[in-house]
């Protein structure tokens, strides 16, 4: 891994094969460095932060994007990191009556799901990857193109020239308004309080499966992450304040054990054992019209921010990672703005239909019904929209549309 600060550096990437430059190294920059490594394309990654570090709690992965990390060669070793969970998971009312099992695999029952800390997955991620093709302190301020460049401008003063840019610069891209109008985030009036507690303070918290509670206008999710020795716990309750919109920002405990001091007892009982919960306001984006621009495209958060109510965030940028592989794997330094824009049609359509379902999922899991018999009846049949989220095979529909076009 490389950190350079110096006053003015223009790296041209090696010309032996289209050059990818990657700005961003969260879940979604690292995924696709190793898709695109995977299918043979010089690829360099630029991440803002002085090192790739520990920040965040759990992300589920799910069967969908598990499935295509086992074919780029990292489905075992974030396995092995994680914390299987399986038959078991459930949905509860507040008061802990049960609602309905939650799906945990695909059609096949071959997929399955993992609770992963993020750091240790951008750890699989980042170690999969030639240590020279991630380079750290390096925040993307500009960037320009014409018919034959792409040129990336860096607040350390270098500039990089590749043949394609992609975006991964999450949520607050700057780079995205060099493809669409400027849009603010969407505050989603919840805030999420979360964190990790060790497994041995609660050895009555059943193993591997997740859990989820829900009530009027909150809900409680709770799954293991590495191996099973931390307990992953979020609290989603209505935002009495403008919350930051910050994954490090320090929570109140008591205010979280207020929120849910009447639900399932086994709730309380767990806060009990909590040290410290961070607090994350919760923003979205509208669905954008266009993420392509010539040379530049986008990826993950910076393309389709989403509230974290379906658990996609991480498993989206996945499949973008691997869809944008095949289009590009193939292409030419001619043909990669076209390639570019083949990814984006594949992957536009399906993430819109993720980000505006885990906004209608929150309002289920917020209880939003006057009649709660009819929010129990759609968790119930969720379970159809869930297969078709963990069924779809995101490199097998980019190698058909590549196939088609
Ligand atoms: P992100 O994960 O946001 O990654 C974007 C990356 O780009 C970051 O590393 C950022 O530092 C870098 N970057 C931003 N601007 C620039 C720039 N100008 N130049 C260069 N680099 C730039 N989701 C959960 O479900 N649970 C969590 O606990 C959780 N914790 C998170 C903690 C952090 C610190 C972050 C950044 C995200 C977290 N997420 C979490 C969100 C989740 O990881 C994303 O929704 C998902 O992985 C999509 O990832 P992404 O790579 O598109 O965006």
């Amino acid at each position: 891994m490389t950190t350079k600060h110096q006053e003015k550096q223009v790296i041209t990437m090696p010309r032996n094969s289209i050059r990818v430059a990657i700005v961003g190294g969260g879940i979604g920059g690292l995924a696709a460095a190793n898709a695109l490594l995977h299918r043979g394309v010089d690829v360099q990654v630029y991440e803002q932060a002085p090192a790739l570090g520990e920040v965040g709690a759990g992300v589920l992965i799910t069967p969908n994007s598990l499935r295509l990390m086992h074919r780029i060669g990292i489905g075992d070793a974030v396995a092995a990191v994680g914390a299987g969970v399986g038959d078991g998971s459930r949905y509860y009312r507040e008061d802990g009556s049960l609602v309905a099992p939650i799906l945990t695999t695909d059609s096949s029952g071959w997929n399955g799901m993992f609770g992963v800390h993020r750091a240790d997955l951008v750890d699989v991620l980042a170690e999969a990857l030639p240590s020279e093709s991630v380079h750290t302190g390096y925040r993307a301020v500009g960037f320009s193109q014409d018919a034959d460049e792409a040129v990336v401008r860096f607040d350390n003063g270098a500039e990089v020239r590749a043949d394609a840019v992609i975006a991964a610069d999450g949520i607050h891209s700057v780079l995205r308004s060099c493809v669409a109008e400027p849009s603010a985030p969407i505050d989603s009036g919840s805030v999420a309080y979360r964190g990790l507690v060790p497994a041995e303070r609660v050895p009555w918290w059943p193993t591997g499966i997740s859990q989820l509670w829900m009530g009027e206008q909150r809900h409680f999710l709770v799954y293991p992450v590495r191996g099973g020795t931390l307990i992953n716990y979020v609290g989603f309750v209505p935002s009495h304040e403008k919350a930051a919109e910050s994954w490090t920002a320090l929570g109140d405990i008591d205010a979280l054990r207020k929120e849910f001091a009447t639900w399932d007892p086994v709730i309380p009982r767990l806060l009990a054992e909590v040290e410290t919960t961070n607090w994350w306001g919760l923003y979205d984006r509208d669905p954008l019209a266009n993420w392509t621009q010539g040379r530049l495209t986008l990826l993950g958060d910076a393309a389709h921010p989403m509230l974290p109510h379906l658990g996609q965030g991480a498993n989206q940028s996945i499949e973008d990672a691997v869809a944008l592989a095949v289009f590009v794997g193939p292409a030419t330094r001619e043909s990669l703005p076209e390639a570019l824009r083949c990814y984006e049609n594949l992957r536009r359509q399906r993430t819109q239909q993720v980000q505006l379902g885990a906004r209608a999922n929150g309002r289920r899991y917020d209880s939003h019904f006057e009649d709660l018999s009819e929010r129990d009846a759609e968790i119930a049949g969720s379970v159809r929209f869930r297969s078709w989220l963990y069924d779809y095979d995101a490199e097998a529909a980019a190698l058909e549309a590549l196939a088609a076009s």
